[in-house]
């Protein structure tokens, strides 16, 4: 076999593909075009549930591996041009891969750990459909989507009770789970994160007898074990580059879609042919 490098797009979606306040990602259509000219998957990477992130999937025309809940599950194409890794659940048109700890025990966790640091803590679990709409500038049929959790808990803190996050991250990590800090919302899940579901995707390609060269994007927190882990990684969000946290990482000129924009168009103008 031939071997040519094989570029992967992995990248966060809300303020990194998607406008951060309108959620539009049309700025970023001439690069999105430009990857599939190339035959270069987009595996979006989200803190989003599947049910949110697979209309949008749909919209983008995007048929590859999609990894939901900041990397708690990876869902794979049934019926994708290559033949889906072994041994997975089938889940309607997808096959699912878990890699994170299952929601009840997320929630319990949240509430002991709010307990024991006296924080006015709120979880999506407590919240109702419009609660959740309200925080997230969400439509309702949305944020109905994003409460269908499987691995990754959203919540918030009151102001009247601001949190020390290196205590918070401590306290999660005595009960075996991770603390992440989106754009929105903190997040707890288990170990799994953007990283571990970024290698289970590069390790699918690879089977598959692809020179993988992993791309990745974001802008938040929640992004930079993706970014440490990829070959480039691009940062999106508004403000300084985290360089401390992502030694290699490259500022986009523009945070956001048009940004992304044009970081990709870049990207692949100056991939050797
Ligand atoms: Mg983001």
């Amino acid at each position: 076999m031939i071997s040519v490098p094989y570029p992967v797009i992995f990248t966060d979606l809300d303020g990194t593909l998607l406008d951060h306040h309108t959620y539009a990602w049309d700025k970023a259509m001439p690069a999105l075009e430009k990857c599939k000219e190339a035959n270069a998957p987009v595996v979006l990477v989200s803190s989003k549930t599947r049910a949110e992130m697979e209309p949008l999937q749909r919209e983008l025309g995007l048929t590859d591996p999609f990894i939901v809940e900041n990397g708690g599950g990876v869902f794979f194409p049934l019926k994708g041009s290559l033949p889906p890794p072994a041994g997975l659940e089938q889940d309607g048109g997808f096959l699912k891969m878990s890699l994170g700890v299952p929601y009840p025990a997320l929630c319990k966790a949240l509430d002991e750990v709010a307990g024991v640091l006296e924080l006015k803590a709120k979880g999506f679990f407590k919240m109702s459909v419009s609660d959740i709409a309200e925080l997230t500038g969400l439509s309702m049929q949305e944020a109905e989507k994003a409460s269908k959790r499987d691995f990754d808990e959203p919540f918030v803190i009151d102001d009247s009770t601001p949190a020390d996050d290196a205590l918070l991250r401590a306290e999660f990590r005595k009960r075996g789970l991770e603390l992440s800090i989106g754009g929105r919302f903190y997040h707890v899940h288990g170990k799994a994160d953007k990283a571990t579901a970024l290698d289970k995707v590069v390790a699918w390609y690879k089977t598959n007898g692809f020179q993988v060269i992993s791309v990745a994007l974001g802008d938040s927190q929640n992004d930079f074990s993706m970014l440490r882990r990829a070959d480039y990684a691009y940062y999106l969000g508004k403000g300084p580059a985290p360089v401390e946290q992502v030694p290699r990482v490259i500022q986009a000129p523009e945070p956001g879609p048009s940004g992304w924009n044009r970081v990709i168009l870049d990207f692949f103008h100056n991939l050797p042919a």
